[in-house]
């Protein structure tokens, strides 16, 4: 039989944490974030592992609030804005030294508005970061070179950082938080769990790929190579890791 690095997962739920980005894992990737959904199964497959694993979590990059309301399931800890903000039993706290930064990333959001608009992009403004999507832009590639020459000053001068993901320049506090140290300080804090697996499409996941025992690639057409190298199992698109969980949700036979 061909090795599974996921049977002490099935052999042991009670000893699992599963992580999970949300867009393009569990989401199918829609043109817009508002369009994003996950499917009524994937959900009912979550809150199985709820019930069986010592924890479940979504680390996303939506603001954490946002990404709760998505995936909708009791009992899913969330943490959002790619580890700043964290959403448990319905409460919303931001990561140590994130509050000094909110005013510059608002002030941002308010500046970058018009120009993402002048490339056919718009402003995400998720509080502890923002977002200037392009993926909708006319010619996604002008609008990357304007938003190079233009806006990443503007985010510059206010002392904030940032990062091309798909289809979208981030801006955000300079703080050592990512998605790994947020799937290792979920981890630390839940010392039942012995196994865990992370499954994520991009850029942003690698970090917390390389954080868990089982690292999922959740392959699309715009799944960059760097995350299907850091992944111990490639699965074929959200519909095929919803298949996975679901595997991990019953008793093995
Ligand atoms: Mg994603």
């Amino acid at each position: 039989m061909a090795f599974d690095p996921l049977a002490p997962l099935r052999a042991h739920p009670g000893a699992g944490a599963i992580l999970l980005d949300v867009d393009g894992t569990l989401a199918p990737i829609a043109p817009h974030p508002d369009l994003s959904e996950v499917p009524a199964a994937t959900r009912a497959t979550l809150e199985r592992l709820v019930a069986r694993c010592a924890l479940v979590a979504c680390v996303s990059g939506r603001a954490a609030a946002d990404a709760a309301r998505l995936v909708g399931v009791e009992g899913v800890v969330v943490v959002g804005n790619h580890g700043l903000e964290l959403v448990r039993g319905g409460e919303t706290a931001w990561a140590d030294g994130v509050e000094p930064w909110l005013s510059a990333v608002r002030r941002v959001a308010d500046e970058l508005g018009p120009l993402a608009v002048e490339v056919g992009g718009w402003v995400e403004d998720k509080g502890a970061t923002l977002t200037v999507h392009v993926r909708e832009a006319p010619d996604p590639d002008a609008a990357r070179a304007l938003l190079e020459e233009r806006a990443l000053p503007v985010i510059a001068a206010q002392g904030l950082a940032w990062r091309w993901g798909r289809m979208a320049l981030e801006a955000r506090p300079p703080l050592d938080v990512d998605k790994g140290t947020a799937v290792r300080d979920l981890l630390a804090g839940c010392p039942a769990a012995t196994c865990s697996l992370y499954a994520g499409d991009d850029l942003t996941d690698l970090d917390a790929l390389r954080a868990v025992d089982v690292g999922i690639a959740v392959r699309s057409d715009e799944t960059p190579p760097a995350v299907l190298e850091a992944a111990a199992l490639v699965v074929e698109g959200p519909a095929a890791l919803a298949d996975l969980l679901a595997g991990l949700a019953v008793d093995s036979a």
